[in-house]
């Protein structure tokens, strides 16, 4: 019962320099957030010792009175905090991550066949529908697990197992053209329509979404893993009127610890309730029990509200150094940069924001060919507004930014100049006195 650092002192000083990075650091990462301790401490908990295999009240193990009570009290704060009735909508609250969630669901989605109650639901049995799903594309905005692949390559599972068509962003606006993709699936026929995704800065019209995938027999699934904090807190559209399914993820914008909720209209209990996987973690759902209590608090709207305001901040004052943005703005949390107008590429900005301190990752802008060759950067306020900066705050984190850039046009034409990097050491101890002054 040694304290860890008596007893394996080589991973906590891990975690007392990963701390240490958080601290000092600007995290930009459109993905990431910060817990709290409270959710952190249930995370941390004796919970994680049991085995609870299958659902509340049908266990395969004994003991689990306490874990049913607890999943239970999980799901119905799911379902709390996004005002669903529970007569019409269930949640399972074991997926382990946002990835985990959305495969269970397109594997049943997608093999309706094998299941009469799913099949019966929109399509006729004798369907010789192909399992066409249908998706932003990656390069575009999707997530990978939405079945991403390249020409040479099938990159994830559920493009080895689906088959999936991209649909892409309208390229003058490079916002979604609802009405070519109504059009379009008049022609592919897809059993599903996915919706949601990693990298579009823009709400998304549900109703129309509604429309196309009823006129042509496809459910509806809607994957709000980044924004479900802001839809919690009815800042942004809600799918739950709209879409069959909805997955998310609970560590981004709901700020809770890492893992995945579905939830699924009552209608379609048998694809998404099933006990899918091993012992839930029972840790975890504890955490996500907490997280939504605190999302269901008024401070969490102004949280939200904070992050969007924090967003737009960000976005126009780039645009006032006369950066290129996508879709020259923001509706939700994330920002995209196109650094290809200044001859950049975002893996460049990417490694010279690391040495100064800011954490942003390289993302693909809508006309990259790959998005392993990226041309822009994907920038997110969740966590920079859960250590309570305001818009002021974000205006000095965008000139971090500008700097940044500046820096990477120099670096590109003189690397490794003395002055270059005395400015690279300098930059980031400002990084580091900014920072610090908000706790984490
Ligand atoms: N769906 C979307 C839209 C995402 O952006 C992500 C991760 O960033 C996921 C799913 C996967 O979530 P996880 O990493 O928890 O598996």
């Amino acid at each position: 019962y040694a304290p860890l650092a008596e007893l394996d002192p080589e991973v906590k000083n891990i975690i007392d320099k990963e701390t240490w990075r958080q601290f000092t650091g600007l995290e930009l990462i459109a993905s990431e957030n910060l817990t709290s301790t409270a959710a952190m401490e249930a995370n941390g908990s004796i919970l994680t010792n049991k085995y609870s295999e299958g659902l509340p009240n049908a266990r395969y193990y004994g003991g689990n009175e306490y874990i049913d009570e607890l999943e239970v009290l999980c799901r119905k704060r799911a379902l709390q905090a996004f005002n669903l009735d529970p007569a019409k909508w269930g949640v399972n609250v074991q997926p382990y991550s946002g990835s985990t969630a959305k495969w269970d669901l397109l594997r049943d989605l997608m093999q309706a066949g094998a299941n009469q109650r799913l099949a019966s639901r929109h399509l006729p049995p004798s369907s010789n529908r192909k399992t066409v799903s249908w998706v932003l594309a990656s390069p575009t905005g999707g997530h990978l697990t939405h079945g991403y692949y390249t020409a040479k390559k099938k990159m994830t599972a559920s493009s080895i197992y689906f088959q999936s068509l991209p649909y892409a962003l309208a390229p003058e606006t490079q916002l979604i053209d609802y009405a070519g993709l109504a059009a379009q699936a008049k022609i592919f026929k897809p059993k599903l329509i996915i919706c949601g995704a990693s990298a579009y800065p823009r709400d998304w019209d549900y109703a129309a979404l509604k429309k196309t995938a009823e006129t042509e027999g496809a459910w509806l699934m809607a994957d709000i893993a980044h924004t479900s904090g802001l839809v919690a807190a009815q800042t942004l559209n809600s799918p739950f009127d709209y879409c069959d399914v909805v997955t998310t993820t609970t560590h981004k914008t709901l700020r809770g610890p890492r893992a995945g909720l579905i939830f699924f209209r009552k209608d379609l209990k048998d694809a998404a309730d099933l006990e899918k996987r091993g012992g839930p973690h029972n840790n975890t759902i504890a955490a996500i029990a907490t997280a939504l209590l605190q999302a269901a608090q008024p401070s969490f709207r102004e949280y939200a509200k904070q992050v969007i305001a924090n967003a737009r901040t960000l976005a126009d004052t780039l645009v006032g150094h006369g950066y290129k943005l996508q879709t020259g703005g923001t509706d939700n949390h994330l920002v995209l940069w196109d650094l290809r107008p200044l001859g950049l590429t975002g893996s460049k900005v990417e490694k010279v924001c690391d040495l100064m301190g800011i954490t942003i990752n390289k993302n693909a802008v809508s006309g990259d060919a790959s998005a392993q060759v990226p041309g822009g950067i994907r920038l997110g306020t969740s966590a920079i507004t859960s250590r309570n900066m305001l818009e002021a705050d974000v205006k000095v984190v965008a000139d971090f930014l500008h700097r940044a850039v500046q820096l990477s046009l120099l670096l590109q034409k003189e690397a490794g100049t003395k002055m270059l990097k005395d400015f690279v050491r300098e930059l980031r101890a400002e990084v580091i006195e900014f920072a610090t002054k908000w706790p984490l």
